[in-house]
């Protein structure tokens, strides 16, 4: 009979193998292990591992030892040794992050906000991307660390703690939640008076307002102090909230739009509870003066992708339900007028402000925000958006890439629960390949010519050349093929590779294509990923990717409608491992 408590036992021991050398680990080996699955180690689901670990300085730390030092957080030890969080892998994704971070930074087009001296004067350069997962996985690459105002990022977080305060009803009678199709100072109102959305000035005025309304017995000042410690708890107090009196300055010299928005929503539809008009607009203007991090924000941005609930401390900061309308809310109108573009191209909930911040989130995966200065004509930064746009590009994160057709661009879904049902598929793909299915022997067929069509490139094809394929398909299928008839479809291509050099018919390369386009309609993400990732081994066979066959992989990707970022990031990771 085995206990409970030996299997428990069982399990400590796995865990500390993953550490372990020689019968003992360190300090060092078990605070990497963590950190390589993404989570700090002032994470504090680790606290009091940590705090135990940091007494055994350089000492070896053997089984006994280590069992006593992770017991009371067993859970989130084994979870970060084990990999079982949202983003299983996160240094892979991180690298990931990096080229799509370094492939926007050349863009230096837009222009930063120039109504005000400390925007207009701002490091155009700065360009940084901070993301935090919902299980609190974190990375920062740049400027991810310079206080910049949130501006209108601030908007959707004052709505959320109107709901919060108020209840929708209540809310909803002072402001819409309809896109606006404006400028997002203009002065225009629905057909009822109300502002369109909280997330154009008017309606974050009306917001400003109403949390005011609320609070008669605190002056502007100390309204923002409250939503301040909001923000403070939405980025798990991870730096302090901070505010600039020069902002709040220059914008009160510069407001006289807003100032006529103002009495505009005075004169039409009421304030809330008659607050007063000055006492709403020093709220609505401190809170474009909050002054926050990237970092900062990515951990807001996350809390809200968690439901309200913050990764790094655990607290429930917003009720699922607030944050829930509060992301529809910035889905349809987050980037202005052109938030339709932004949801089509992109499909995430995300709010900019003028000082060159986004803060997107991905619901149940990651927070994540941009900072870069210069904006585009929408008032939303030109890095930032782009930056969207290429993650979206390579990652199945676009709300409709939920859509369950088969066909995302073979797009990278680096979510656990997606890698073990891509894992399942795969695997019975290649079961069905043994067993004769007539879809996945298609697909074999495609592999098996795609690799041939590359071979032939340099020339003639001969034995070892066809061995090399065979073990190339065996190492991605993990089954051999049929050598004989893997010969023969060899050299009937290599006799037409003959004709077409003769000018008499078409080079196996573009008879591929055209069959690879004939099947398109037929072929899921699986099927295409099969058949690149086996043109993609036998072209980097040789340890590079000489022009040739970059244009020819460039070239059966397209045919294959996967996206050139995806092939990217393939090459990227390939050049990382001849490196490393
Ligand atoms: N302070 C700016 C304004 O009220 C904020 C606008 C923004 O970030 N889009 O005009």
């Amino acid at each position: 009979m085995i206990n409970a408590s030996e299997i428990g036992m069982d399990r400590i021991h796995r865990l500390f193998a993953l550490v372990e050398k020689g019968g003992t680990t360190t300090a060092a080996s078990i605070r990497g292990r963590v950190q390589s699955s993404g989570i700090d180690t002032d994470d504090f689901r680790l606290a009091t591992t940590m705090a135990r670990l940091n007494q055994f300085g350089e000492q070896h730390i053997d089984f006994e030892q280590f069992a006593a030092l992770v017991a009371d957080e067993l859970l989130m030890v084994s979870r970060t040794f084990n990999r079982q969080l949202v983003i299983p892998d996160w240094q892979e994704f991180s690298r990931d992050i990096e080229i799509v971070y370094h492939s926007v930074e050349p863009d230096k087009s837009g222009r930063n906000a120039d109504y005000i001296p400390i925007l207009r004067d701002a490091d155009s350069e700065k360009w940084g991307v901070a993301l935090c997962s919902v299980d609190g996985q974190r990375m920062g690459l740049g400027d991810v660390d310079v206080y910049h105002s949130i501006q209108s990022v601030s908007k959707p977080i004052t709505y959320a703690y109107a709901l919060e305060q108020e209840g929708f009803a209540f809310v909803s009678q002072y402001v819409g939640v309809e896109p606006s199709g404006r400028a997002f100072n203009a002065l225009d109102l629905l057909p009822d008076q109300r502002p369109f959305n909280p997330c154009v000035n008017a309606g974050a005025i009306m917001m400003a307002g109403l949390v005011a309304s609320g609070a008669p017995a605190l002056n502007a000042r100390e309204i923002t102090q409250t939503l301040m410690d909001l923000w403070g708890r939405l980025c798990g107090g991870l730096a302090p909230v901070l505010f600039s009196e020069q902002t709040m300055r220059s914008e009160r010299d510069t407001a006289d739009n807003n100032f006529a928005i103002a009495y505009l929503l005075r004169g039409r539809l009421g304030l809330p509870r008659g607050v007063d008009l000055h006492k709403m607009m020093d709220v609505y203007l401190s809170c474009c003066s909050i002054e926050m991090t990237a970092r900062m924000l990515s951990i807001a941005a996350a809390t809200l992708a968690n439901g309200g609930v913050c990764p790094i401390t655990g607290q429930q900061v917003l009720t699922t339900d607030v944050v829930k309308k509060t992301l529809s809310v910035m889905q349809a109108s987050g980037l202005y007028d052109n938030a339709g573009t932004f949801t089509l191209e992109v499909g995430l909930p995300a709010k900019s402000g003028v000082a060159g911040a986004i803060m997107v989130v991905i619901p149940n995966v990651m927070g994540l925000a941009t900072f870069s200065p210069r904006l585009d004509d929408y008032g939303n930064s030109v890095r930032g958006v782009s930056f969207c746009q290429q993650l979206v590009d390579r990652f199945t994160f676009h709300v409709y890439d939920s859509l369950s057709g088969g066909r995302s661009g073979c797009k990278r879904d680096p979510r656990a629960s997606q890698h073990s049902r891509k894992q399942k598929d795969l695997s019975d793909l290649r079961w069905a390949v043994s067993h004769g299915d007539r879809y996945a022997l298609k697909v074999r067929d495609l592999m098996l010519e795609c690799m041939i069509a590359i071979t032939l490139a340099d020339g003639q094809i001969e034995q070892p050349e066809v061995q090399s394929i065979a073990d190339t398909f065996a190492r991605i299928m993990g089954q051999q093929t049929d050598q004989a008839e893997l010969h023969s479809l060899a050299m009937a291509r290599q006799e037409q590779s003959a004709q077409a050099d003769s000018k008499v018919a078409v080079g196996p390369f573009e008879g591929l294509l055209t069959r690879l386009q004939h099947e398109l309609p037929t072929l899921d993400d699986n099927g295409r990923e099969l058949i690149l990732e086996s043109a993609f081994r036998v072209a980097c066979a040789d340890g590079e990717i000489e022009p040739d066959e970059d244009r020819k992989l460039r070239a059966i990707a397209d045919v294959l409608a996967i996206n050139p970022g995806v092939l990217e990031l393939k090459i990227a990771h390939f050049k990382r491992q001849f490196a490393g």
